[in-house]
């Protein structure tokens, strides 16, 4: 068949491909450089799962002086959902994930020599390599309808496998004559294009993939779709032309997609470009209610979406370097040895990426943002905390900013010190965490406590308090008290014989506390009663008896 003639028919109006060939030339780089790339589907909101693509393309982009750029692939209309594109451009900047390239949000323009960067924008290109395709005799229409149901291919590929012991997807419209085509065309039917493919599944080509290393694969021999009969691609086609003309030089996908990879390397060969190297991550799983791991999914599980950690209030740095924990598990010891030095700064590794699928661990987030909060000054906790609260809890930012120096000095407990208290997580556990610091005590807790003996020991220690003292006299003034109320000052000593004792000095304390805060457990009694003021204190020593 004449394919050129062919080639016209179907595509009259497609430029040249060298037009696009020169107007993305190769860029320039230094050797070594990587050009990487966060493809996100427009059809929900920035998952869990493009947030670690996207720190493993960043770290790598930048270690080697390379691009990161975000192109927006949103040629699956049907399922696109309203500034899901803004969305996932503005997440990835609320993370310190900025792309250096491409799309940048339905407000900003786009950055860069290789757009457009959203796919529905660039069907005239498609068209050119889909035109080219057919020059070459690689590629054929098809004017089936979609009418083959998925359980009859499941039948027809059962059935063949069973006959030959190989599946070939070899279409049955590939054996059109050009008249036959001229003669659809001009009854206005309308046509997929579909690759011819010529790839031999009992065979097998050799991978490296940079994550898993060397793998196998079977060769393809689908005629897979290249351009719908809407003239949109799906992901195979636009994915070998973008990422070729942009100049991807890792693609970091995830591995749901590998099974299709041996069609994409067809087509990449087909199209006459090199393929790019492939880092197939793992996926992130929990565990379901039957303790079977399963991939986070956003309908089910509110992690999978980004935003989420935003709206509890984890601080972003910790969620990031919670996923870098979970892509090099060296990260956690060098964060130990490093404990000032930014994430940035870790020797991250593609390679070191696991292949095992990660489970998703809220209580290590937790302790990772835990020992993140508590290296922060109360400064940093005051901006990083009211910024949270603004959006997400106005009652308590009004609190909060209502008395400036307060809330500053109640956030500053136990922090500054060469060891901080390491107690919060997450920016909504702060009220709660203390609000009998902002909102007074609202219920004692007392339960396995004798209250007859907090009673006796505030009101014997209301005499001695002294809002003057510093911390050590604090101290002194306690141990005095202690064995005059009859309790030990001596652990060892109260141990052997505790009958001889109504406590020791730590119960002692807790009693404090408990008028104090309400809490048998809080931080630093002393700083507390200090901020609260002698007026305050008095109060509650009297509220308790
Ligand atoms: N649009 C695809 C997705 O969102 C991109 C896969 C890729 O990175 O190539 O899964």
């Amino acid at each position: 068949m004449d394919t050129q003639k062919l080639a016209d028919l179907l595509y009259p109006n497609a430029k040249p491909i060298e037009y696009w060939l020169e107007k993305y030339p190769k860029r320039n780089l230094k050797r070594g450089a990587e050009v990487t790339r966060l493809a996100p589907s427009p059809t929900g909101y920035l998952h869990t799962g493009h947030a670690y693509s996207a720190l493993i393309n960043k770290l790598t982009a930048k270690k080697s002086d390379g691009v990161f750029y975000l192109r927006l692939e949103d040629t699956d209309q049907k399922r696109l959902i309203d500034n899901a594109g803004d969305i996932a451009y503005n997440m990835l900047v609320s993370y310190d994930l900025t792309p250096d390239e491409g799309y940048r949000g339905d407000e900003l323009p786009q950055i860069g020599e290789y757009g457009d960067y959203i796919q529905s924008k660039r069907l005239n290109i498609y068209q050119s390599f889909a035109k080219y395709l057919v020059e070459k005799g690689k590629a054929f229409p098809c004017f089936c309808k979609k009418s083959e149901g998925l359980e009859d291919v499941e039948e027809r590929r059962q059935k063949q496998l069973e006959e030959t012991g190989a599946i070939e997807e070899h279409d049955p419209c590939r054996t059109l004559s050009y008249e036959e085509i001229e003669e659809k065309i001009n009854n206005g039917e309308e046509f997929a294009l579909k690759l011819k493919s010529c790839g031999n599944p009992e065979k097998t080509i050799k991978v490296v993939d940079l994550i898993k290393g060397e793998r196998e694969i079977r060769e393809n021999a689908k005629d897979i779709v290249l351009m719908k009969s809407n003239g949109i691609p799906p992901y195979a086609f636009a994915h070998a032309v973008d990422d070729s003309l942009m100049g991807t030089t890792i693609v970091v996908r995830g591995e749901e997609w590998y099974p299709s990879l041996s069609a994409h390397l067809e087509l990449f060969k087909a199209l006459g470009f090199k393929p790019p190297k492939y880092a197939h991550t793992p996926v992130i799983c929990k565990l379901d209610e039957n303790g079977n791991k399963r991939k986070l999914s956003k309908r089910k599980d509110p992690e999978a979406d980004v935003r989420y950690f935003i709206e509890e209030g984890y601080p972003k740095i910790a969620v990031i370097e919670y996923l870098l924990n979970l892509l090099n598990s060296d990260f956690e010891i060098w964060r130990t040895n490093n404990p000032k030095l930014s994430y940035k700064e870790f020797p991250f590794s593609i390679e070191k990426i696991g292949s095992n699928n990660p489970m998703f661990d809220f209580i290590k987030l937790a302790d990772i943002s835990k020992n993140y909060i508590s290296h922060l000054s109360a400064d940093e906790v005051y901006a990083m905390l009211t910024e949270w609260a603004r959006r997400y809890d106005v009652e308590f930012f009004k609190t909060l900013t209502e008395n400036q120096d307060y809330s500053k000095a109640v956030l500053n407990i136990d922090r500054e010190t060469p060891k901080p208290r390491k107690d919060i997580a997450k920016w909504n556990e702060v009220k709660n965490y203390f609000d009998y610091m902002f909102y007074g005590i609202k219920n004692y807790e007392l339960d396995g406590v004798d209250k007859k003996k907090v009673k006796e020991v505030i009101n014997a220690y209301k005499d001695v308090y002294n809002e003057e003292d510093d911390k050590e006299t604090w101290f002194a003034r306690i141990k005095e008290l202690a064995p005059k109320l009859g309790y030990a000052t001596d652990n060892k000593a109260y141990k052997q014989n505790p009958e001889n004792y109504k406590g020791n000095i730590a119960d002692l304390c807790m009693y404090i506390r408990i008028a104090l805060t309400g809490r048998k457990n809080s931080p630093d009694i002393y700083s507390i009663a200090q901020i609260l003021g002698a007026r305050e204190v008095n109060r509650r020593f009297e509220n308790m008896l």
